[in-house]
């Protein structure tokens, strides 16, 4: 069922069917019903919900198509590099992260997707309604996505509410077949896509604030559980601090942190440590030029 990224799949087609039928139920029959759409209320809600759906698509679109991170042909870890934490590189016995399938050197935090059948940077999971993979280039795109869908669900139903409640049942049109009765079906269907992508959001607004990946997060957990019995305590080496981590997933700017556009930073092969800290102005120089090259 799992069709190759860039094939459109079942679950793409059931998204994109999903927002079509909640944008026309809320646009053409729950506005209607509750402020009319010839009114100054009902014609700006209907353009503000539109915008907000046309987002989605885009945002979507965006999600499926950009590559989620491809690891440099040319890539050799730099062992000789004092700065980089020698954990990040090398696993339980010493050994460089090698990845056998695709022939080549892992950087950290990048792991090989058996869907994808290559390795990606800073994988966080394969998603299937993207049919992708959610990895460092489009992460962000992503998250913008599940956050407007949040949104637009949210602003659906308090659409779908308000026209329930506004329009009374009349006795003569109460059969299944009237808008109201669309409009509720609608408003029950549209209960488990809030909750989902409003559960999806908040978990990816943990994740990010302590800078982990949903692999990571596991690995975490498995880490953790290790270290206590050995008496130790573990800490996930790129937790920088809520700022710092928001900062290194979102970008610098805060007026772009939800704008799909703009990139996140670095390039998903370096990645700055809480072994860095403090943050020198040499550390930013260095990490500056290391990117750019
Ligand atoms: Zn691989
Ligand atoms: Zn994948």
């Amino acid at each position: 069922m799992a069709g190759r990224p860039g094939y459109v799949t079942l679950p793409i087609i059931s998204v994109l069917a999903a927002i079509g039928y909640v944008y026309y139920t809320t646009v053409f029959l729950a506005i209607p019903a509750w402020l009319g759409l010839a009114t100054a209320a009902g014609v700006a809600n209907a353009a503000a919900y539109t915008a907000l759906a046309l987002a989605c698509v885009a945002t979507y679109g965006l999600a499926i198509t950009r590559d989620p991170g491809r690891v440099p042909p040319a890539f050799v870890p730099d062992v000789e590099d004092a700065q980089t934490p020698i954990h990040e590189i090398k696993r339980k016995g010493g050994d460089l992260r090698y990845c056998q399938k695709c022939s080549h050197y892992k950087p950290p935090r990048a792991h090989h997707c058996r869907v994808c059948k290559r390795c990606i940077l800073r994988m966080d999971h394969h998603c299937i309604w993207i049919n992708n993979c959610v990895g460092h280039e489009n992460y962000k795109i992503f998250l913008v996505f599940v956050l407007y869908v949040a949104t637009a669900s949210l602003y659906s139903m308090i659409l779908i509410i308000g026209a329930a409640v506004h329009s009374a049942p009349k006795d003569e049109q109460s059969g299944s077949d009237s808008p109201r009765s669309s409009i509720i079906i609608c408003g029950v269907i549209l209960c488990p896509i809030l909750l989902s992508t409003s559960i999806l959001l908040g978990w990816h607004v943990y994740l990010i604030l302590h800078n982990k990946t949903t692999i990571e997060y596991h690995e975490g957990v498995r880490a953790m559980w290790l270290a206590e019995k050995a008496g130790n305590l573990y800490h996930h080496p790129y937790d920088l601090g809520f700022y710092h981590n928001t900062v290194s997933v979102l970008g610098p700017n805060i007026l772009c942190w939800l704008c799909p556009v703009s990139r996140n930073t670095g390039n998903g092969i370096r990645f700055r440590t809480s072994y860095d800290i403090p943050l020198s102005t040499s550390a930013f120089k260095k990490e500056e030029h290391l990117s750019m090259s």
